[in-house]
């Protein structure tokens, strides 16, 4: 029998906590998870699960303009923010229900309280402690809010995604991938939305041609998109409003400031010192390839990594600890070629390298690349002002494909799949024998035959 309490305890109930927890339970660990503000976490109470479910509620906007252009008779429609806030939250309460319950079945004890470390394999909460074999360290990041005088008068995505009442104008500082899928949702519910861009494009990660593309679109819906400007300071204005001071001088009013400047890892206060961790610049954990950090009885998954920020991979990380402690089996989580999508109006779906970044790892001459930009054949009878991109990047000595990228309805749900031939390391010669589904946007993949001669940047 073993001297401590739990084999496992795990810090954080969120994507990559719970499901450490529940997998190390199935190999038969006596485990012990602890949560401070909601199980489930970031994902499923702050982050993509409320997102994804406002960008359904707003995007009805679009689909009823379309549907009245394809000749259904539509009276005024107008949303009822409170309404759609309201069957959010409840959708949210069932969700965390179903995770309570999840943890119950699978035998994990709850403990609800934030944990410190006390050493390397002792854990406080609260009055409790708890002694463990092996500590899990899993608890995600939380939003940023600008080193400057009166931030404190901003939003960030934890409040905006809970707003009571929908600004009549809302001010987005930061256009990374939380700004621009807001900017979509409050755009769509009706707001005026000024979404400020500290560099010369929206989404500076993502491959630059699908960036454009999208900050055009967001243009096109009306948002006042506007590049290399940056907030300096923000001050409460007259009945409630809000003025934002930018670096040229020129001062916004408006009625609430969304900060999406980014995210840190929760590392404050963890006790992370007694077990002789220390976080890098930015605040997160190092870990090995095996998620093992200084502490031999540590491990560290997800956000607090600050690695891939993503639910799926923090699930991953997170059963990889818990098959290799507790089931034998090795697992190696790749952090390429990891499919990801924006929810903006129009969505972005990609994987792989990017063409900027295939050409920087390949060589100019190295990399060909196949890309189609077309109406959708939707939007020939709605009118619509919109236009689906699709790139394909290739090696071009192997004609492996590094990378896929799209602009454009449904393109996260197209992405997915082409995510498996990616991981199964698709050839161009392979896409150019796979029959299309036709009429689809879709099939544009496998019917591009003509390399562009130039390259997008
Ligand atoms: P989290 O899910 O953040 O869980 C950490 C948990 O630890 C939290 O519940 C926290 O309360 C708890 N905690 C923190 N400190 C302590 C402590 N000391 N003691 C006890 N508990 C503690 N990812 C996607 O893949 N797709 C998306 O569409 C997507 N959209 C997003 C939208 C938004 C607005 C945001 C903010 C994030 C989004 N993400 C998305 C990212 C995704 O939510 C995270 O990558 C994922 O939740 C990380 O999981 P995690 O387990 O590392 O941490």
């Amino acid at each position: 029998m073993s001297s401590y309490d739990v084999d496992l305890f795990v810090i954080g109930a969120g994507s990559g906590g719970v499901a450490a927890s529940r997998r190390a339970a199935a190999g038969g660990a006596r485990v012990a998870l602890c949560e401070a503000v909601g199980v489930g976490g970031t994902c499923v109470l702050r982050g993509c699960v409320p997102k994804k479910l406002l960008v359904y509620g707003t995007q009805v906007r679009d689909e009823l303009s379309d549907a009245r252009e394809y000749g259904w008779d539509i009276p005024s429609a107008e949303l009822s923010w409170p309404r759609l806030m309201a069957k959010k939250e409840q959708e949210l309460r069932r969700l965390n229900g179903v995770y309570l319950q999840l943890l119950e079945k699978s035998g994990v004890r709850l403990v609800v309280g934030r944990g410190r470390l006390l050493d390397a394999h002792r854990v406080a909460v609260g009055e409790e402690q708890f002694s463990a074999r092996h500590v899990l360290i899993a608890t995600g990041g939380a939003p940023i809010r600008p080193d400057i005088p009166g931030a404190a008068l901003g939003l960030t995505s934890d409040e905006a995604l809970s707003l009571p009442t929908r600004p009549k104008r809302l001010l987005i500082v930061g256009a990374g991938y939380i700004g621009v899928e807001l900017a979509g949702v409050f755009s769509g519910a009706g707001a005026e939305v000024t979404l400020l861009a500290r560099g010369g494009e929206v989404l500076p990660w993502f491959d630059k041609e699908l960036s454009r593309s999208l900050g055009e679109e967001l243009r096109t819906r009306g948002m006042d998109v506007r590049f290399h400007s940056q907030v300096v300071a923000l001050e409460a204005g007259p009945g409630g409003t809000r003025v934002a001071t930018l670096a040229g001088g020129e001062r916004l009013e408006t009625d609430a400031v969304l900060f999406a400047v980014g995210r840190r890892p929760n590392t404050d206060g963890l006790g992370l010192e007694a077990a002789g961790i220390t976080v890098d610049q930015a605040g997160a954990i190092p870990v090995d390839e095996r998620f093992c950090t200084a502490a031999p009885s540590i491990y560290a998954v997800g956000d607090v990594t600050n690695r891939v920020n993503l639910t799926p991979v923090a699930i991953a990380e997170g059963r990889a600890v818990a098959e290799a402690l507790f089931h034998q089996q090795t697992r190696r989580v790749a952090h390429e070629n990891v499919p990801t999508a924006v929810f903006s109006q129009p969505p972005i779906g990609t994987v792989g390298l990017t063409e900027e970044a295939a050409r920087a790892r390949h060589g100019e001459e190295g990399v060909v690349v196949y890309s189609a930009q077309f109406r959708p054949m939707r939007h020939t009878i709605t009118g619509r002002a919109t236009r689906v991109l699709m790139k394909v990047v290739v090696e071009k000595a192997s004609q492996r494909v590094l990378g896929m990228h799209m602009i454009g309805a449904d393109s996260p749900e197209i992405i997915q799949s082409l995510a498996v031939a990616m991981t199964c390391g698709v050839t161009k010669p392979q896409l150019d024998a796979t029959l299309a589904v036709h009429p689809t946007l879709a099939e544009e993949f496998v019917l591009m035959r003509e390399p562009r001669k130039h390259s997008a940047s």
